[in-house]
């Protein structure tokens, strides 16, 4: 999963217990399973179920531990289905193989249980598939867009022939695949959570209605679209022990979700500047705000080890009952963007060690390789992991991951950057927007606050001016220096604050109450770069050559 917000789908499981593995048991009745969609718009959805029971006490589960989630956050009061009626002119992408099908009803081929788990659809009066299978590719991949305007689904040819590039680029970064046809599912809309989901043969991702017609389409779908794909291998194909429960009752085990998250993070933003979705300054752009986050940005790395946002993201899920800001402090799902930039580092150890005859992508070709037996599942501990890239480079890989995943330190976790011939900087030239530049604002490392065009303020770091001046998490800044807040004007006086020697007054609203804090700041506009490190060769321009075209 890509960072967010609430599951919506969720389902139903029978008291058998099935394997992980995608093999349907011939010898055990089908459910039967319909559900009417005519009432979509007011989110009610009908299901009609036939289970096949023998007389006797039959139990019922409902999937609590979600896989892609990670917490037990399975809400109850939803469910897809393996026989669906939708409203007429409704179409319908899905990887789920059709049986047969009329005006009003699909009929899908019967699966496994936690195929069915795993086999999202999507449908929509707006519908489009485009094709993305590479020239010369036999494994049939395409995306389909469901919207809430026949105008939104107007894809670019570019953007088409980035996602084409990200399928070409996966064949050679993973030297195999592991499914029997990808379906990328892509719902925009400005009435769903945003965010994205990761299946075996599919993946779920919601984004805003009118994405694909703004110029910057390519630098906000392509790194969504990329991670969730790269999960395929990652997380699906191959999956720590922990996380491959036996049924869905089961907590999942959460660890090593710094490979499940941090590797695909790794693999997915190399996919999207490889494939020419993003340019490499967007590459960059993405390392340098992580980079940033995770130190002046992350006071809380000072006592709490990234490991342990992996251990307890159960109770840390963001839109959990705990998630009300200062996460600078408490720490969130760090084990994304700290796990990227670990996984970078061992690259870099992995070129320098071998002298630059091997690569991380050897281990990759062994980890994620093998044969396509369609969608199957080779869980693997951290002993395994650690005794396949010895088989790339001899290194003591045990003692690099322990001393990284269990330590506290206030610097950013830059070794991989810096290895790469590069240095994380701080200017007051302000990033293109986009999704390589999510939540960063002017104020979040200036005064350390981030707040909505409203005023309403979202976080605080821990530590930092705003938060030394008394701001916190839900109040509201109504005022600055006198005048009615805009953020252009806070802009303005962060801008205005290096050659001011008086505090930025803002005036807050907390509660039902008013309040003057004053933020004594004088250094104006910060954004994280990164620069060059001329005494060493880029690898990260290495890392980043396309090797499909
Ligand atoms: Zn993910």
């Amino acid at each position: 999963m890509i960072k967010l917000a609430v599951r919506l789908w969720l389902l139903l499981s029978l008291a058998a217990a099935f394997g992980n593995v995608f093999v349907l048991a011939e010898s055990s009745p089908a459910i039967r399973l319909a559900v009417d969609a005519t009432q979509a718009p007011q989110k009610i959805l009908r299901v009609h179920e036939v289970i096949p029971a023998a007389p006797g006490p039959l139990t019922l589960f409902y999937p609590k531990w979600i896989q892609g989630v990670h917490a037990p956050v399975g809400p109850i009061s939803n469910l897809t289905g393996l026989k669906i009626s939708l409203p007429a002119g409704w179409k319908f992408g899905t990887a789920l193989l059709v049986e047969n099908q009329s005006t009003s009803e699909i009929a899908f081929q019967s699966v496994a249980l936690d195929c069915l788990l795993d086999s999202p659809l999507i449908a929509g009066e707006y519908y489009r598939v485009f094709n993305l299978t590479p020239p010369g590719e036999p494994v049939h991949h395409e995306i389909d867009v469901v919207s809430d305007s026949e105008a939104a689904l107007a894809m670019s040819p570019e953007v088409q022939k980035g996602l084409t590039n990200v399928v070409a680029e996966s064949g050679k970064l993973f030297g195999a695949r592991h499914y029997r046809n990808y379906h990328f599912l892509l719902t925009l809309s400005d009435h769903t959570p945003h965010f994205g989901v990761e299946h075996h043969e599919s993946n779920d991702s919601r984004l805003p209605e009118r994405v694909l017609l703004s110029p910057l389409a390519p630098r906000e779908v392509g790194g969504l679209l990329a991670h969730e794909f790269a999960h395929s291998w990652s997380g699906k194909f191959r999956r720590p022990k922990g996380l491959s429960t036996p049924d869905f009752q089961a907590p999942l085990q959460t660890e090593l979700l710094w490979v499940y998250e941090g590797n695909t993070s790794y693999l997915g933003d190399l996919l999207a500047a490889r494939s020419g979705m993003w340019t490499a300054d967007d590459y960059h752009q993405a390392l340098a705000g992580y980079a940033a986050s995770l130190g002046p940005g992350r006071p809380g790395r000072t006592w709490r080890p990234v490991l342990d946002t992996a251990v307890a993201v159960a109770g840390t899920f963001t839109g959990g009952p705990d998630s009300g800001g200062w996460t600078s402090w408490r720490r969130g799902s760090d084990y994304y963007e700290e796990g990227e930039l670990l996984w970078l580092e061992a690259a870099a150890v992995i070129h320098d060690q071998s002298h630059g005859q091997k690569s991380l992508e050897d281990f990759f070709h062994i980890f994620y390789g093998g044969a396509n037996n369609g969608p199957e599942l080779k869980p693997y501990t951290f002993d395994e992991l650690t005794q396949t890239m010895n088989q790339v480079v001899k290194y003591d890989w045990v003692g690099f991951w322990n001393s990284r995943l269990m330590s506290v330190s206030p610097e950013s976790p830059a070794g991989g950057i810096e290895a790469s011939g590069w240095k994380l900087t701080f200017t007051s030239e302000q990033p293109a927007p986009g999704r390589t530049s999510r939540g960063i604002s002017v104020s979040t490392f200036t005064i350390g606050l981030n707040l909505s065009r409203e005023g309403v303020v979202s976080d605080v770091i821990f530590g930092g001016s705003a938060s030394k001046a008394g701001l916190a998490p839900g109040m509201k800044v109504a005022g600055v220096n006198g005048r009615l807040f805009t953020a252009e004007i806070l802009e303005d006086a962060i801008k205005a604050s290096k050659t001011n020697s008086r505090p930025i007054e803002l005036l807050v609203i907390v509660n039902d109450y008013y309040k003057i804090c004053s933020i004594d700041y004088h250094d104006g506009e910060r954004y994280p770069h990164l620069a060059r490190n001329p005494d060493k060769p880029d690898y990260l321009d290495e890392l980043l050559k396309p090797e499909a075209r």
